[in-house]
C-alpha cells in the first residue's frame, strides 16, 4: 500500500507544532510559536460574533465578500497610496499561510526555480517542493542579516522564475531597506520575474523605520503578488484570514489553486476583519508602541544573561547566538529548555537548506535561536527569571 507521496517526502511536522506541543506537555512558558497571549480589540471580536448572529455563516464568495476586498483595497490606498481593484485585483485566503501555497501552486511549474530568502518561513519551501518547484535560497547573515545584493544576482538563473520575498522578515526581524528594496527590482525587472512578497508584519516595524511593500516601486506593482494577514495585525492568528493583492492575472492564478483548496475562508470573520482593518491610527500605533516595550524588555533581558542579541528593526521575534552561553547547537539548545529552564525557543537551523553545497556545510544558523517577545511583559520577565537561573547553573 502507498502511504505517502514523494510531494511531501521529508516535510516532516513543522517546528512550531513541535514545539508549541513540548510547551503544552512541560508547562514551559511559550516564547517559540509566534502568536500573542493578548487577543486583538473586542470591536473586531463583537463584529464577529453580530456576523455570526446575524446569519454570515455559509460558504462566502470564494475570493471573499465585497465589504472585506474593499477594505483590503483601502488599506493598501491609506498607507501606501497603491491603488488596487477591489474585484479583480484583491482575494480573500484562509491566513497568508494559504495565500502562499496558493501562489504557489498557481505560479510555479516542475523545474522552475524560485529564489527565498533564508532563512525563511518554513511553509515556502514545503510549498515550494509541493508544486515541483526547485529552491534557491540566498542567506541573510548575523548580525544585521541585511541582503546580499551580489549573492542575489547570483542566484538567478535562466530556470528562475520568481523571487519570494519577506520583509519584515520571519525569523530575522530584518527590514528591506531602499536600495535592497530597489536592487530587487531592477533584478526582477531584468529578468522578467514574478515577486511574491509576504508583508504579514508589515505593521510591526519599529524605531521610525518605515515598511515599504515593492510593489510601490516603479515596474513593479504589474510583477509583484503582495500577500499579508489580519493575524498579526489584530492579534488574532487563531481566525486565519488573509489575502492577496497585486495585478488581476496574478491574483487569478492564486485564486483559481485556492478554490480547490479550501474553496472560501471563514465567513463571520470577514466582516469582522474589514471593520478592524478601517480602525483609526491610533490602533496601529498603540500596537507598535506595546510591542516596542515588549521587544526592549526582551532583548535587554536576554542581553543581560549573557546572549548575543540581534535587535529586530520589524516583526515580534529576536533573534540571540547561544555560544557566549556555552552551548554551540541551536537544536540541543530548543530541546533541552523546556525541562531545564521552563521556556520554549525555535531553533534557527530549521530555516535554513539541509542540502548545502559541501562548501558551505556548516549550517550558518546552528547557534542562532528565536524567541517571541508578543507576549505580556509579567510573562517576559518570568520567562527571562527562569533563563537567568538557568545560565547561572550551566555556567557553573
Ligand atoms: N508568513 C510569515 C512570514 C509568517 O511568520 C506567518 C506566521 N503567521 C505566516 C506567513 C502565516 O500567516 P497566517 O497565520 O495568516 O497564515
Ligand atoms: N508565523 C508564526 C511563527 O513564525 C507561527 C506560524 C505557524 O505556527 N505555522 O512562529
Amino acid at each position: 500500500m502507498k502511504t505517502s507521496s514523494s510531494r511531501v517526502a521529508g516535510l516532516g511536522t513543522t517546528i512550531f507544532a513541535e514545539m508549541s506541543a513540548l510547551a503544552l506537555r512541560t508547562g514551559a512558558i511559550n516564547l517559540g510559536q509566534g502568536f500573542p497571549d493578548t487577543d486583538g480589540p473586542i470591536s473586531i471580536i463583537d463584529a464577529a460574533a453580530d456576523a455570526m448572529r446575524q446569519g454570515h455563516n455559509q460558504y462566502a464568495p470564494g475570493i471573499g465578500i465585497p465589504v472585506l476586498r474593499q477594505a483590503i483595497a483601502a488599506h493598501q490606498s491609506r498607507w501606501y497610496g497603491l491603488q488596487v481593484d477591489p474585484d479583480t485585483e484583491v482575494a480573500v485566503t484562509t491566513g497568508a499561510t494559504e495565500a502562499i501555497a496558493a501562489a504557489l501552486l498557481g505560479l510555479v511549474d516542475p523545474g522552475d526555480e524560485v529564489i527565498v530568502l533564508e532563512p525563511y518561513y518554513d511553509s515556502y519551501v514545503a510549498c515550494i517542493q509541493l508544486a515541483g518547484g526547485v529552491r534557491r535560497p540566498v542567506t541573510l547573515r548575523a548580525p544585521d542579516f541585511r541582503l546580499p545584493v551580489d549573492e542575489l544576482r547570483a542566484a538567478v538563473t535562466p530556470r528562475t522564475t520568481a523571487i519570494l520575498l519577506n520583509s519584515p522578515h520571519n525569523p530575522t526581524g530584518m527590514v528591506l531597506n531602499t536600495p535592497e528594496l530597489a536592487a530587487i527590482a531592477t533584478l526582477a525587472i531584468e529578468h522578467d520575474l514574478t515577486v511574491i512578497s509576504d508583508e504579514v508584519y508589515e505593521h510591526l516595524v519599529f524605531d521610525g523605520l518605515v515598511h515599504t511593500p515593492i510593489s510601490t516601486l516603479p515596474g513593479m506593482a504589474e510583477r509583484t503578488l503582495t500577500i499579508s494577514s489580519s493575524g498579526k495585525t489584530f492579534s488574532l492568528t487563531g481566525w486565519k484570514i488573509g489575502w492577496a493583492t497585486g495585478p488581476a492575472e496574478l491574483v487569478r492564478a492564486m485564486m483559481t489553486a485556492k478554490q480547490f483548496m479550501t474553496y472560501t475562508s471563514g465567513a463571520p470573520f470577514q466582516p469582522a476583519i474589514a471593520h478592524a482593518l478601517g480602525l483609526g491610527s491610533d490602533y496601529f500605533s498603540g500596537l507598535n508602541r506595546s510591542l516596542t516595550d515588549q521587544r526592549n524588555v526582551l532583548c535587554a533581558g536576554l542581553s543581560d544573561i549573557g546572549f548575543d542579541v540581534f535587535v529586530p528593526e520589524g516583526t515580534y521575534f529576536v533573534t540571540t547566538d547561544i555560544r557566549p552561553l556555552g552551548f554551540d547547537d541551536g537544536m540541543e539548545f530548543c530541546q533541552l529548555l523546556p525541562e531545564r529552564a521552563g521556556v520554549v525557543a525555535i531553533p534557527h537551523e530549521v530555516f535554513y537548506d539541509p542540502s548545502r553545497a559541501s562548501g558551505q556545510a556548516t549550517n550558518p544558523g546552528k547557534t542562532l535561536v528565536r524567541w517571541a517577545f508578543c507576549k505580556r511583559q509579567e510573562v517576559l520577565l518570568e520567562a527571562l527569571d527562569r533563563l537567568k537561573v538557568f545560565a547561572h547553573r550551566s555556567q557553573r
